[in-house]
Parts: structure tokens; C-alpha cells; sequence
């Protein structure tokens, strides 16, 4: 099978559906072979059968499953983490508790599949990691999304401090940061907040472009980062003219 990742092994995870689904996909399209991981085996098990799929069961917050995981696979060409969760609410309202969740999934899962990554791919000279960041947090500060916001933007912190210390060893490390896209926990989201198309009207109206982003927009530029040999350490945005 061709395909501009033909033969490169790859890992995402919280594949199971949206950003993370949408990549597994596509990577398995252009020919990767593809490992796609999460914790709800339900909804993964709708990969089932894809070509070049393979799924699995892997809790991002369990430092022995990842690297149990990635032993198994043996050397990763690119990884792709897309495991985090969203926390509604204020400083005032997000709980220590609630911060280091936020802390723990959004950030040190991807601190847990880079370090089990990263001696198959110096071992080789080469690797592509991508990570699924925000425009909250960092580039814009979003209202109610305080621990999404401080962990989001360590997660910037971080793809660039891989980038810095492994760009001549053959590794490069770069963050996608959304806006607005449609998936099963922006839908939750939504319906949270009572009225829900009344909610659905509000973050269209902050798109300038007029509509929420597709997973598969995101998957495309992330395939893109897989494949890009002459970038890293950047945060690519793609909001709708969120941030402009
Ligand atoms: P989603 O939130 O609908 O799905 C998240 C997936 O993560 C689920 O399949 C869930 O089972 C999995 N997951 C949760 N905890 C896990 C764990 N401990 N181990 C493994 N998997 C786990 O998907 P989404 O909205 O596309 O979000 C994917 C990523 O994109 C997240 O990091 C999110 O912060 C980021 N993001 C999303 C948006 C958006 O608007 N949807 C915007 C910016 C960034």
C-alpha cells in the first residue's frame, strides 16, 4: 500500500473517537500501521476490521501500560497524542483535585508515550511526535476553562523542550492547537450547558469562519506534521480565524 506514510508504524491515542479517531483513520489510509489506543474499547472496537488498524485497550494515565504497550509494538515512526479532557469552570471552581487530573491526562500522558517512544526512535535517527495542544490556554486565554487552560498550555511547554533537546538526534515535535471541534464531548459539552442549541449558536459565533472545525481538518494537518521534515517545535493553529 502507498501512501505518504507507507510502512511507518504509528501510535495514537484516545483514538476512540473525534481528533484522535479522525488521524487513526487517516494515518491507516496512507498506508501507516496503525496502533490506535484508548480506554473506551467500545467505541475503539468500531475500528475494528480497518486496514491497517490495530486496536487496543491503553489507559494514558498508567505509566506500566504505556511502556508495556510500546515495548510490545517495538519502535514507533510517529506518535500522535490526542488523550485529553476538557474541565469547565473558573479558578474558583476547579478543585486541586480536578488540577492534577487535568494535569495528569493532559500533560504527563504525553511525558508517558514520548519517554517510551523516544529510545526506539534516537535509536534510529528519526521520529515524528505530535501533540494535541489548544488554542486555549496559551494563545488565547478562554473563558471557564481554567485547568483545561494551565495544562494546555504546559503541553506547549513541553513539545517545544522535546523539540529543543532532540532536533539534531532526528526527532521532531510539533503541537496542533484547535479551536472549536465537532466531537462526542463538545456535544456533551454543549448539552451541559442546558440550552443546547442556544450553546451550539454561541461557539459558532466565535468561529469568524461560521462553523465548528471537522476531526478530519485536524487529521489532515496532522498527517501533514507526520510528514514534514523541515518543522518543529511549532504550535500549528487551525481555529477558524479564532485567534486571528
Ligand atoms: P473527545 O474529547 O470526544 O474524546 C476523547 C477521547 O479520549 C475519548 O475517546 C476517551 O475515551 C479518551 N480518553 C479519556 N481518558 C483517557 C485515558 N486515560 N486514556 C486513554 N484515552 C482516554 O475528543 P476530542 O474533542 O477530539 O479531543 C481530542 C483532543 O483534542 C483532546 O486532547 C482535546 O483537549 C483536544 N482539543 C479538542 C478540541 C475540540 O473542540 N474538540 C479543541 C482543542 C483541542
Amino acid at each position: 500500500m502507498g501512501g505518504k506514510l507507507a510502512g511507518k508504524v504509528a501510535l495514537v491515542t484516545a483514538a476512540a473517537q473525534g481528533i484522535g479517531r479522525a488521524i487513526a483513520e487517516q494515518a491507516a489510509a496512507e498506508g501507516a500501521i496503525v496502533w490506535a489506543t484508548d480506554i473506551n474499547e467500545t467505541a475503539l472496537a468500531e475500528l475494528d476490521g480497518v486496514e491497517n488498524i490495530t486496536t487496543r485497550k491503553l489507559n494514558v494515565l498508567s505509566n506500566d501500560d504505556v511502556k508495556a504497550l510500546i515495548a510490545e509494538i517495538g519502535t514507533i515512526d510517529v506518535l500522535f497524542n490526542c488523550a485529553g479532557i476538557v474541565h469547565a469552570g473558573t479558578l474558583e471552581e476547579a478543585t486541586e483535585t480536578d488540577l492534577d487530573f487535568a494535569y495528569d491526562l493532559n500533560v504527563k500522558s504525553m511525558w508517558r508515550t514520548i519517554s517510551a517512544a523516544l529510545p526506539g526512535m534516537l535509536a534510529q535517527k528519526d521520529g515524528s511526535i505530535v501533540n494535541i495542544c489548544s488554542v486555549a490556554g496559551s494563545i488565547k486565554g478562554v473563558p471557564n476553562r481554567f485547568a483545561y487552560g494551565v495544562t494546555k498550555a504546559a503541553t506547549v511547554g513541553l513539545t517545544k523542550s522535546v523539540a529543543a533537546d532532540y532536533v539534531a538526534k532526528g526527532i521532531r515535535c510539533n503541537g496542533i492547537c484547535p479551536g472549536t471541534v465537532e466531537s462526542p464531548s463538545l456535544q456533551q459539552r454543549l448539552r451541559d450547558q442546558g440550552d443546547y442549541e442556544a450553546a451550539r449558536k454561541a461557539f459558532i459565533a466565535r468561529q469568524p469562519i461560521g462553523r465548528i472545525g471537522q476531526p478530519s481538518e485536524i487529521a489532515d494537518l496532522a498527517i501533514y506534521l507526520a510528514t514534514a521534515t523541515y518543522t518543529t517545535g511549532q504550535m500549528h493553529i487551525i481555529d477558524g480565524g479564532w485567534v486571528n
